[in-house]
């Protein structure tokens, strides 16, 4: 099976790409904004955008920039609401985030499964914070509608949900309803339809399986009668049941698929919440054994300055102030010298901000931690290594 997803997947490569954009001369315009409609209508929607870019316009009347700098924003800021009003009707998505440097005719797009705060900077960097968040936050799931006779196989990520059954060729069509007369009749009917159904359940297994690998899903959801989980669990390959994270009571053809949705999603929550946790306690733990890694925002940047970081570890909303060479992509919150080219550092307002943007290049994974961990009383910042200092 080679299956292309239909949903659009936000791509490590894409934020690699958005991130290497970054010179010193051109100024990139980030903008996040709120288009979800339960919240606020479009009308609305667009009188804010309007404010927040007549806003932006005045800020650059004061700013220091040259012409071109000048020239290149003002028309980040068109097409940016060029882009929200050809779009706003039929977005159906709850936010959007856009990085744009017209002089470059650098253009990218992202659409957010979740509201954002609205924010507009315009700087060397892009602002990838939230998005980066928002990476951390969702995972590709396979959620599987099973019943004696039928399954559905759906594919969900981001907040978005489609129905994969129609790559079912052979789907068997049995019908569970007695239509004996007892005796033995009766008991070969049952033994017939029982062997039907563990065919059945195997076959859905293995297209689960194929499905799984060519979509390359992070996780399993099914949902069945509740009694009859266990059996079809039986026939799920051990990497399947390895990744099995969740099942809820549903039916094909009577579950809608909104409700496949909601469900698949609730229990995606509590998986990202107990994989923040797990993830807190191995790096606490390895920290307390002297392993391979940090805890504090100084061996943190010290350990991405050495590109040790594999998996950056930070607490939602923690900002601290500091200093950056953005020559070397160095992160540091101690004023001088860059330890690297020996050059001038800058004042940036969050060097926590910069340090997930350079695990990034770096190709590390970041864990925002939104749930309440011992990571709050042990420094907020922390990063599990490569290898062992
Ligand atoms: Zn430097």
């Amino acid at each position: 099976l080679q299956c292309q997803s239909l949903i659009a997947v936000i791509t490590q490569e894409q934020i690699q790409q958005l991130l290497a954009a970054r010179d010193n001369r051109h100024l990139i315009t980030s903008f996040y904004f709120n288009t979800d409609v339960t919240r606020r209508p479009v009308a609305e929607q667009k009188i804010r955008l309007k404010d927040m870019l007549q806003a932006a316009r005045r800020d650059l009347e004061g700013r220091e920039a040259t012409h071109a700098q000048r020239e290149s924003l003002l028309g980040d800021f068109g097409a940016i609401e060029q882009h929200f009003v050809a779009h706003a009707v039929s977005n159906s998505h709850k936010g959007i985030a856009i990085f744009s440097c017209s002089a470059r005719k650098f253009w990218q797009t992202y659409a957010l499964p979740r509201g954002v705060r609205n924010i507009l900077i315009a700087d060397f960097d892009p602002y990838i914070r939230p998005l980066s968040m928002i990476l951390d936050e969702y995972h590709r799931f396979c959620t599987v509608v099973v019943d004696r006779a039928r399954a559905q196989i759906y594919e969900i990520y981001m907040g978005e949900i489609l129905d994969r059954s129609e790559a079912f060729t052979e789907l068997p069509r049995f019908s569970s309803r007695s239509m004996g007369q007892g005796g033995r009749e009766e008991r070969r009917f049952e033994r017939h339809h029982e062997d039907a159904v563990r065919r059945h359940f195997h076959r859905v297994a293995r297209f689960t399986f194929d499905i799984f690998q060519a979509y390359k899903f992070d996780y399993l959801v099914v949902g069945t009668h509740h009694e009859l989980f266990y059996e079809f669990e039986r026939h799920l390959h051990p990497y399947l049941r390895a990744r099995l994270v969740g099942n809820f009571t549903a039916e094909p053809g009577v579950t809608a698929p909104a409700e496949v949705l909601a469900q698949t999603m609730a229990i995606e929550t509590k998986v990202e919440r107990e994989d923040e946790v797990r993830t807190v306690n191995e790096l606490l733990a390895k920290v307390d054994r002297q392993d391979a890694a940090v805890l504090g925002l100084h061996g943190t940047l010290t350990a991405l300055q050495r590109g040790a970081v594999q998996t950056l570890v930070v607490e939602d909303g923690y900002e601290v102030p500091g200093f950056m060479c953005y020559n070397c992509h160095v992160a540091s919150v101690d004023d001088g010298a860059c330890p690297h080219c020996g050059g001038e550092m800058t004042v940036c307002p969050d060097v926590v901000d910069e340090a997930i943007e350079v695990a990034l290049q770096q190709g590390a994974k970041i864990e925002h931690i939104r749930t309440p961990t011992p990571l709050r009383e042990r420094g907020f910042i922390g990063a599990l290594l490569r290898f062992k200092s």
